[in-house]
């Protein structure tokens, strides 16, 4: 019988995994250094979070939800984004009461029903940030920062910024009404889909990638031009501050962002790697999502960031070597063997990667495995060694050689 992985999902191991690493990393480092903290929520929420807070007429709501019933007839689903179980975690535990704002950041597993295609996974990882409690246009700047910084660190060329603002509650409707004005006469051109949105919420529309719809919406009114002066201003505090920073933005009108949650400020970075503008992160403002969920008015900003894509950029672009062992000990006969386990024994006390040659293995045989793990050193014992209490090294990366005592051994490696 052959076991293969599930359509849309993915092993990861050797060597990629170091990539993994390697961006976790330097996602730890910088966005601690920014203030957010790491947090992890389960993996399976009620359903009712993410239909709640992403929205019904959503694609990943009405068609790409892991979802199922348990033996208690509780309906769960595999989460399919990380906004929504953080800001669940965050009013449960009262967090609120904390000093704001409060900033998280959080890796993972989401989960959806996609129909696979190139660079489309069922189960893909996220890292992603939201920050709690200020509504200050300076924390949104602080965060596209945090972005630009995470990315050049991973050796990430031609990064752009598009921003935008789609409004708040009060602006809104103005703007959605100007929609469906526009939207009226070719309603009967539009997806069906899109068809349900019109009513449901014409901003959808704008985001979606049917051909017919992507040429209905050209001309349609832009959101922009319809914010009110509150939001207005808070947008042109955001953009002048990215001027400050040096962060290089577009705005761009149209980017609304597929989920219901947003308010104001949206976002998505660009990169010019790999030839073609890819999107490696998105985000934008939620200030009205922790009230949603039964919390204190508490304003907030988020972003997440697709590792699988990510991981592909940062392989094109790094010439970090893989991982090998520091010292790889080839042992010749029975004592031989005894006393090369009880060196890589006192060795990996300090953390310190040792391999071993195994028995019924030649030395030759042993000596060619050292080679193919790119071991930087090579120890070799037998009978003599044991009996002059001094070893042979050899440093594989230059062929330089040298004796030292077996007493001196622990010191000798880092
Ligand atoms: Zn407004
Ligand atoms: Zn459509």
């Amino acid at each position: 019988m052959k076991y293969s992985a599930l359509k849309g999902v993915h092993d990861i191991f050797p060597p990629d995994i170091y990539t993994w690493h390697k961006i976790e990393g330097v996602a730890k480092d910088i966005f601690s250094a920014s203030g957010f903290q790491e947090l992890r929520t389960p993996i399976i929420e009620s359903t009712d979070i993410f239909v709640r807070s992403i929205g019904e007429t959503t694609d990943i709501v009405e068609k790409e939800m892991y979802t199922f019933t348990d033996k208690g007839g509780r309906r769960i689903t595999l989460r399919p984004e990380g906004t929504a179980p953080v800001v669940r975690c965050y009013v449960e535990n009262h967090l609120y009461n904390l000093p704001s704002p409060q900033k998280f950041f959080y890796s993972g597993p989401m989960f959806r029903y996609e129909r696979p295609q190139a660079g489309r996974f069922r189960q893909f990882f996220q890292i992603g940030a939201e920050s709690f409690g200020a509504g200050d246009p300076k924390i949104d700047a602080e965060i596209l920062s945090m972005l630009k910084l995470f990315f050049e660190r991973l050796g990430l060329e031609g990064l752009n910024f598009e921003v935008n603002s789609i409004g708040c509650e009060k602006c809104r409707p103005d703007y959605r009404n100007a929609l469906r004005d526009f939207f009226a006469g070719r309603i009967d051109r539009l997806c069906p889909d899109c068809k349900r949105r019109y009513e449901k919420n014409p901003l959808r529309i704008l985001d979606c990638k049917v051909d017919t719809c992507i040429e209905l919406k050209e001309g349609a009114p832009h959101v922009t031009d319809f914010l009110c002066g509150e939001c207005r201003e808070h947008f042109d505090a955001f953009v002048s501050l990215l001027k400050l920073l040096n962060i290089p933005h577009a705005i761009n009108p149209n980017m609304v962002r597929g989920l219901d949650y947003y308010t104001r400020t949206t976002f998505e970075v660009t990169c010019q790697n790999l030839g073609s503008q890819n999107a490696v992160a998105a985000g934008g403002r939620y200030d009205k999502l922790v009230e949603d969920f039964g919390g204190p008015p508490t304003p907030a900003i988020g972003f997440a960031i697709g590792m699988e894509r990510l991981v592909t950029l940062v392989k094109s672009c790094s010439i970090d070597g893989i991982p090998a062992p520091a010292v790889f000990i080839a042992a010749i006969g029975a004592p031989g063997e005894r006393e090369g386990l009880r060196i890589a024994d006192q060795l990996r006390k300090k953390a310190v990667w040792v391999e071993l040659g195994y028995a019924g293995n030649s030395l030759k045989s042993q000596l060619r495995r050292a080679d193919r793990l790119s071991s930087k050193h090579v120890l070799i014992i037998g009978d003599d060694e044991i009996k002059s209490g001094r070893l042979k090294w050899k440093r594989l990366s230059d062929g330089s050689q040298g004796e030292i005592a077996i007493s001196e051994v622990y010191d000798f490696f880092e």
